[in-house]
């Protein structure tokens, strides 16, 4: 595990999370409003998605789903 330091996309609190050593995307809650992001690391910045923004690829559940079924756009 890897800790990056980022900004919650809702009320841009700043906070720590863990990521995995791998480059999935994660769930993550925010310490101060208790919404759901994610966050994805990339080889030269972490982005921060808030839930029903992520694209497909970027968000977990969808991710672990798509062999079965369809993403909406
Ligand atoms: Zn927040």
């Amino acid at each position: 595990m890897s800790t990056v330091t980022v900004n919650c996309p809702y009320c841009q609190e700043s906070m720590t999370v863990n990521q995995g050593d791998d480059y999935a995307p994660r769930f993550h809650e925010c310490c101060k409003c208790g919404q759901k992001f994610i966050v994805e690391r990339g080889a030269n910045r972490v982005k921060v998605m808030k839930e029903k923004e992520a694209p497909c690829m970027s968000n977990p559940d969808c991710r672990e789903i798509e062999t079965s079924a369809t993403c909406e756009e």
